[in-house]
């Protein structure tokens, strides 16, 4: 028998509806996946406790915890920081919440969703994380515009070398590095860096995005790495 060169991604999908559920499990099986299913937090977070899942899907709506509880949980828990959670949303309101950055999503589909597009985008997920660099690691730079960021410890480095950067430069940056060519409104920007608890305004945002620029500028002069979107907001080239 011949051993598959890479172990094939487990994905735990969260659903009490059996329809969506089983239509995910079908296009996950047949893209290669090894898709697993409950239908209520508690038994995915049960679950997620034998480890071994690379990929959440969660619906927001379950009958017991909601998918917002239930992912606070998953990045308040040490050792799944790597998880990566892709929520399934039905209503406008969830996809603002899921935006902002409390919630600690890596990214959502809305209900209807093509299983097509939830597949394709659990492997931009994959990726990603396949992509993240160790933290200590001293391999070349990764991420964009060879920007590195090491969450662990809460720095970003340009080509080898750590940005001097504020908390709320930091931050910013972070949430944008995660999300690479993803748009941001300011509010969402506000929301996922600055949280409720300030009295920070749109031009908060603005402002550290200028001063960001001028140290990304001055770290990779020839790059211009934060993009400026005319009425939506602002994304990092990728
Ligand atoms: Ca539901």
């Amino acid at each position: 028998m011949n051993h598959p060169a890479t172990t094939p991604a487990r994905i735990l999908i969260v659903e009490d509806e059996p329809a969506i559920a089983e239509t995910l499990v079908y296009a996950l099986r047949t893209e290669g996946f090894v898709p697993e299913c409950v239908s209520t937090g508690q038994d995915a977070l049960a679950r997620l406790q034998d480890g071994g899942i690379a990929v959440v899907v969660l619906d927001v709506g379950l009958p017991d915890l909601s998918g917002f509880e239930v992912c606070r949980r998953i990045r308040a828990t040490q050792g799944w920081q790597a998880l990566q959670v892709m929520f399934l949303t039905a209503r406008s309101e969830e996809i603002d919440r899921v935006l902002g950055f409390e919630i600690g999503a890596d990214d959502y589909v809305a209900k209807p969703f093509s299983p097509r597009e939830v597949v394709a985008r659990i492997r931009v997920m994959l990726r990603r994380s396949a992509a993240a660099v160790p933290a200590g690691a001293s391999s070349p730079a990764h991420g964009t515009g060879g920007l590195q960021l090491d969450e662990a410890a809460a720095r970003i480095s340009h080509a080898g070398r750590a940005l001097a950067l504020t908390r709320y430069e930091y931050l910013l940056l972070a949430h944008l590095l995660k999300h690479p060519g993803r748009v941001f409104s300011r509010d969402q920007l506000l929301d996922a860096v600055w949280g409720q608890d300030s009295d920070s305004s749109d031009r908060t945002v603005d402002t550290h995005i200028k001063t960001l620029r001028a140290k990304l500028r001055a770290a990779a002069p020839e790059a211009d790495l934060i993009a400026t979107h005319r009425g939506l907001g602002y994304s990092l080239a990728h």
